[in-house]
């Protein structure tokens, strides 16, 4: 399939796997309206069922000819009430309602419920404000005995079995990878995901720990430390720490909405993108992003902003849960999602950036990177830049700073390209430089980006590349080529 160089769009789309798109039809339609990794929800289904569906998420994606990731999301200790005797209740406002550590699965009913929590109690202080629901129903605590906690209902509704429970202002915490977490990382060895992202994430040992199971069965996805717990985004140097040890970083606005208000969230968002920018980590701005969708064929006005408004922030990637996972209109949603991008995209804010003027490089492949998309910025001529690359970083270093020009990834490597798919910017490419002479090979990549139509004759390009064709962190040329 050949882009037309002019629809190239910048910010990737992460949609979420569900009922309502695991089928090869819908997977492929996805594909098609623009779908740049898949995200396999490991809060829901089995392992297995998410190894078939990452077979047909590869299939389909070598039979639109295009790179697509797939990312596996661990549950995490999100702390849930367990389940109800009707399997929902209604809250009204005002009505008593008691979490109870010894009511059993099951029994729960419009007066308690039962939660697997052990330390609810010694967690919550009377006037708590406690979260059910991604924030649907509010309780304030009013009384906490030594196995379970009353509260009065202040914002009521109908509250489902098995729902999440947050306290405003963080702090019910569990350590971050669960019993289930590592049967699941035990599971991944048949998905071979791109990517996996780690829920609740505490500290940096969470994706120590994480990366080193992984590579116990000889798997390197990019680690992506969702934050999502007010207690990590109020202490700076756990943030930064976090972040040092991930590759990435996803504003998980569900679980971090409810913790800290949405008002703070507006702040907390800009300032994780920019944070995630400068360190050279990826970004994935998720959650409720076109939430009316999952209903309605069409997003409101707030929704195309909201991730207009993200794009603007910087991030590389904006991400779909419930909308492609069980809504009705999944391919819809992702239209629409790549419109309101691609709007974004075209404001001069999303292309201007300050290139680093303040700081000191520290490698030449940084320096390289910085020089070739200042000059691609300051060169009228110039349409895009060519990375020869083994290990990505070239490109991702580049595409950390704003730009209206397509980076071009040329890999060999498929796990190089994999990764590269969730980079702002950059455009993943399978081109094996191995297959030709070393002075034939600028021609040949200008050749290749024509036959594609992501240039046009008479355009230029940046190219950069190692001395050593084929050796990781070797990039240190830099060039201006004629396209002819
Ligand atoms: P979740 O994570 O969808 O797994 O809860 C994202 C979020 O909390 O925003
Ligand atoms: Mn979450």
């Amino acid at each position: 399939m050949t882009l037309n160089p002019k629809h190239i769009r910048r910010t990737k789309i992460v949609a979420t796997i569900g009922p309502a798109s695991e089928s090869d039809d819908v997977i492929a339609k996805l594909i098609a309206a623009g779908v740049n990794v898949f995200r396999l929800n490991f809060s829901h289904g089995t392992a297995q069922q998410h190894a078939l569906v990452a077979t047909r998420i590869r299939k389909q994606a070598s039979i639109a000819g295009l790179y697509v990731g797939i990312m596996a999301d661990l549950q995490g200790p999100k702390i849930r009430i367990s389940s109800f005797r009707n399997d929902w209740v209604e809250l009204a406002v005002g009505d008593r309602f008691r979490l109870d550590l010894n009511q059993a699965d099951g029994e729960g009913d419009f007066r308690s419920v039962g939660l697997e929590y052990k330390e609810l109690c010694s967690s919550v202080v009377k006037g708590d404000i406690l979260l059910l629901d991604d924030g649907r129903i509010r309780l304030r605590v009013d009384d906490v005995e030594s196995s379970a906690v009353d509260c009065t209902v202040l914002i009521g509704g109908k509250l489902g079995s098995r729902k999440g429970i947050n306290r405003l202002g963080g702090g019910l915490a569990a350590p971050a990878l669960t019993a289930k977490d590592l049967t699941d990382i035990d599971s991944l060895s048949a998905i071979r995901p791109d990517f996996v992202a780690v829920s609740f994430v505490s500290d940096a040992e969470d994706i120590f720990q994480t990366r080193r199971l992984l590579q116990q069965h000889q798997l390197q996805p990019a680690i992506i430390a969702k934050i999502e717990r007010a207690e990590v985004v109020a202490h700076a140097d756990t943030l930064s720490s976090i972040l040092t040890a991930s590759d990435g970083v996803m504003v998980a606005r569900g679980d971090l909405g409810v913790e800290v208000g949405d008002a703070q969230l507006i702040g907390i968002q800009k300032a994780l993108i920019s944070q995630a920018r400068v360190m050279d980590r990826v970004v994935i701005t998720a959650t409720q992003m076109m939430e009316s969708m999952i209903n309605s064929s069409m997003p409101t006005r707030a929704e195309v902003f909201d991730v207009a408004n993200a794009v603007l922030d910087g991030t590389d990637a904006v991400m779909l849960s419930a909308e492609t996972a069980v809504g009705r209109y999944p391919v819809e949603v992702v239209e629409a999602m790549a419109d309101a991008a691609l709007g974004a995209e075209r404001h001069p804010v999303a292309k201007t950036s300050r290139f680093r003027m303040d700081r000191a490089f520290t490698s030449a492949q940084e320096a390289i990177a910085m020089s070739a998309i200042y000059a691609a910025n300051h060169f009228d001529n110039v349409r895009g830049i060519a990375c020869l690359t083994e290990s990505g970083t070239t490109p991702r270093l580049m595409s950390r700073l704003s730009s209206g020009l397509p980076i071009f990834a040329l890999s060999h490597l498929g796990e190089t390209l994999q990764k590269l798919c969730l980079c702002r910017g950059v455009v993943p490419l399978y081109f094996d430089a191995a297959a030709f002479d070393a002075d034939s090979i600028d021609a040949r990549i200008t050749e290749f980006l024509l036959d594609g139509r992501y240039l046009s004759k008479g355009d230029s390009i940046i190219l950069t590349k190692g001395e050593r064709i084929g050796t990781a962190g070797s990039t240190n040329i830099m060039k201006i080529l004629s396209v002819y």
